[in-house]
């Protein structure tokens, strides 16, 4: 029997859907991944990637794994044991970050902020004054657990007085809103392909920059990990082509096409896609009384973290959306489990008609669970913002 899984609208923390051409990719026959014709995709998929991480590092490639392989690759190739690494947790996925610190032998410093709020540059500051010579400082650009979105500009600059490593993870930022790598001194930065650059999970795009590849070169100790060795992963992306693992063939072709589909919206018009989308979402829920948990002006355009009303059963409204609606929201991780549902618009996800069937199906299921709204308010009024008014 052939797989037929049901069709789904996914608005969650991703994956976002994706667009036929795609899914299309993903179905055109396999090539050996030495062919010419395969090495001929390789370059152009490492250029659209420099493109999207707005970058001229050379060595930007997509890493075979999800984005946690991203992250991992960052800190094994960057961390020696014994090393500092300064990382900053306000949500899940800075937690993930200091994990493999420690496991890469690393005197891990922490900078916390509470959940939904921001690293302020001042404690980064401290930290580096305290730290003694730190080798890295890596945080969450989109932390996709809060719905916050950190500024980098001037922890970029703090970290580059200090002569550290400025590590960022782009997985729900890349493609959605700005990520500017070069402008930002960013020296290392990975992302997901499941997010706002709308191909499946299962590829991990990582940029180095030259600080980061002058420390690779120096390094004493082996890295940690064989696989996400940087210094032979590039010489399979590289010039050459000496073989190190068997690229996954299908995933590369749907890369491909998920770049070539942002390079033909233009990566501007796809910003502020997603930041019209996120706006109208907003002021939708706003006309119901209900806000976001980020704090405010620092709400991420591509995870929007809804705060659940009091007494609403948050798992009775999901299961709802997704049988009625075939609608995927997530819920709340670690601390904010059941406080909030996290609804992404990433990606392909990110349309008008996703703001809209979302707003009206919560406004079908909300006053099921409890909860009382004037029917019809949140449509209007996210339609009044598409509107432009
Ligand atoms: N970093 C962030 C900010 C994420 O949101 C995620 C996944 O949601 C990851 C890292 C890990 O990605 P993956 O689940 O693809 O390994």
């Amino acid at each position: 029997m052939a797989i037929v899984p049901p069709t789904r609208i996914l608005l969650g923390p991703g994956p976002s859907n994706v667009h036929p051409r795609v899914l299309r990719a993903l179905s055109m026959p396999l090539i050996g991944h030495l062919d010419p014709a395969f090495i001929a995709l390789m370059e152009e998929t490492k250029h659209l990637l420099r493109a999207t991480f707005r970058t001229a590092n050379a060595l930007t490639l997509p890493i075979s794994a999800t984005a946690s392989a991203g992250m991992e690759a960052c800190l094994v190739n960057l961390l020696e044991p014994g090393e500092t690494a300064i990382i900053c947790v306000n949500g899940v996925f800075g937690t993930r970050m200091v994990d493999i610190a420690e496991r890469c032998g690393a005197s891990v410093v922490l900078v916390e902020a509470p959940w939904g709020h921001v690293i302020e540059p001042e404690a980064v500051e401290r930290a580096l004054r305290d730290a003694g010579q730190a080798k890295v400082v890596a945080l969450v650009h989109a932390e996709t657990s809060t719905g916050a979105w950190q500024p980098l500009e001037e922890i970029a600059r703090l970290v580059r007085a200090a002569d550290a490593l400025f590590v960022v993870d782009a997985v729900t930022s890349l493609g959605g809103c700005p990520v500017l790598v070069d402008q930002w001194m960013i020296d290392a930065c990975y992302s997901g392909t499941q997010k706002c650059l709308s191909g499946p999970p299962g590829l991990s795009p990582l940029t180095f920059g030259p600080r980061a590849v002058e420390a690779l070169r120096r390094r004493r100790s082996k890295v940690q990990s064989w696989y996400l060795d940087l210094s032979m992963i590039e010489r399979y992306w590289g010039e050459e082509r000496v073989y190190h693992h068997t690229a996954p063939i299908s995933m590369n072709y749907a890369l491909l096409e998920a770049l070539r589909l942002i390079e033909e919206e233009g990566l501007e018009a796809r910003w502020a896609r997603h930041e019209r989308h996120h706006q109208a979402l907003k002021a939708g829920l706003a006309a119901i009384g209900i806000g976001l948990h980020a704090e405010k002006g620092h709400q991420l355009w591509t995870l929007n973290s809804i705060r659940i009303p009091d007494g609403v059963d948050d798992a009775a409204v999901r299961s709802a959306l997704l049988e009625l609606f075939g609608l995927e929201i997530g819920g709340g991780l670690g601390p904010l489990k059941g406080q909030v549902w996290r609804l992404g618009l990433m990606g392909e996800s990110s349309t008008e008609a996703n703001v809209l069937l979302a707003l009206s199906a919560l406004e079908r299921v909300l006053p099921r669970c409890g909860y009382a709204l004037n029917a019809g308010a949140a449509v209007e009024a996210a339609a009044r913002r598409l509107a432009g008014a």
